[in-house]
C-alpha cells in the first residue's frame, strides 16, 4: 500500500487541513515552505493524468481553497499549485496529489524557473500544434 493509501486509512500519522468522502488534504512534511500542502483523493490513481475527471475536479476544488486560505491566514503573497506527472516530472509518490505551495519572498525554498529554449526558432510550431490536436 502506497504511504498516501497509508495516511488516508489512518495507518502512519499525517497533519490534517481538510477531509471529506473524496479528498483529504495534509501539510507536506517536507514544509518546502511553511503551510506547504498535498491535496489528494481518498481513492488511490496513479496520478493527475489518469484520475477520472470528477475526482479530479474535486480534487482541485479543494486546492484552490487551501490556496485562498494560505493567502488569508499565512499571509502568503503567492501561492504555486502543481502537480508532477511521472518520474521524468520529478513525482516520487505515485499517488495523485497537488501541491499547494504558500509563498513568501525570494529565499522560498521553492525555485521555478521557466527558460527560454535556445532550439526554440527551429521548432515547427503549427505542426506540434497539429500533433497535440489529432488527440483532443
Ligand atoms: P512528488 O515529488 O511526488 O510530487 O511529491 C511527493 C511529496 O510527498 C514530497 O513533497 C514529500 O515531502 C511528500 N511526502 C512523502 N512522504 C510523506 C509522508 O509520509 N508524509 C507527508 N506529510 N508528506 C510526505
Ligand atoms: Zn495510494
Amino acid at each position: 500500500m502506497c504511504v498516501f493509501c497509508q495516511i488516508v486509512e489512518g495507518k502512519i500519522p499525517a497533519t490534517k487541513v481538510y477531509e471529506d468522502d473524496a479528498v483529504i488534504a495534509f501539510l507536506d512534511i517536507a514544509q518546502t515552505t511553511k503551510g506547504h500542502t498535498l491535496v489528494v483523493p481518498k481513492k488511490h490513481y496513479d496520478f493527475f493524468l489518469k484520475t477520472p475527471k470528477t475526482i479530479m475536479h474535486r480534487v482541485m476544488d479543494v486546492a484552490q481553497r487551501i490556496g485562498q486560505a494560505q493567502l488569508q491566514t499565512l499571509h502568503a503573497k503567492g501561492v504555486n499549485v502543481l502537480t508532477n506527472n511521472l518520474e521524468a516530472a520529478g513525482q516520487t509518490v505515485f499517488h495523485f496529489h497537488v501541491h499547494v505551495i504558500p509563498r513568501y519572498d525570494a529565499r522560498d525554498k521553492l525555485q521555478l524557473e521557466m527558460h527560454e529554449n535556445e532550439d526554440r526558432h527551429d521548432l515547427n510550431l503549427p505542426a506540434i500544434a497539429q500533433q497535440l490536436k489529432t488527440k483532443l
